[in-house]
């Protein structure tokens, strides 16, 4: 099996998985983000303590990738605190958008690195990134 197909897989397994599909108790950050070329919606719920992330998920709905794209995010933050979190929102947004030229510096996205290869298809990258920018705007709230 090649790295591409793993990724796929991986993908597939977390579009439907619903792990992180929940609301939160009293959650201290709420962020709506919105994707209307795809109709992806996503509501992200945060919870912070002393600038770490403790806890976070997310309910809407969309497509595939923009539902594993989140699930994986939620994954890789949980536990990180705002800085870091916003680093890694950077590292993600910067492959994407294939600024990042050294891999190393990737591989601190550990599953996010799945979605490397969307860039190659312009109309997904929306559906990508929708959950990172959601995130970004609500830790810098
Ligand atoms: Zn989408």
């Amino acid at each position: 099996m090649d790295l591409n197909a793993i990724y796929t897989e991986l993908i597939m397994e977390h579009s439907t998985s619903k792990h992180n599909k929940r609301n939160l108790d009293n959650p201290d950050i709420k962020e709506k983000g919105h994707n209307p070329s795809c109709g992806d919606e996503i509501t992200l719920e945060l919870k912070l303590n002393n600038g770490v992330i403790e806890d976070l998920a997310f309910t809407g709905q969309g497509c595939a990738i923009s539902q594993a794209s989140t699930s994986i995010m939620i994954d890789l933050i949980k536990g990180k605190n705002i800085k870091e979190a916003l680093k890694l929102t950077e590292t993600f947004i910067g492959m994407i958008k294939r600024e990042i030229k050294d891999d190393e510096e990737l591989y601190a996205l550990e599953d996010a690195m799945a979605f490397k290869n969307i860039s190659n298809m312009p109309a997904r990258v929306k559906c990508a990134v929708l959950a990172w920018h959601t995130l970004k705007e609500a830790l810098e709230k």
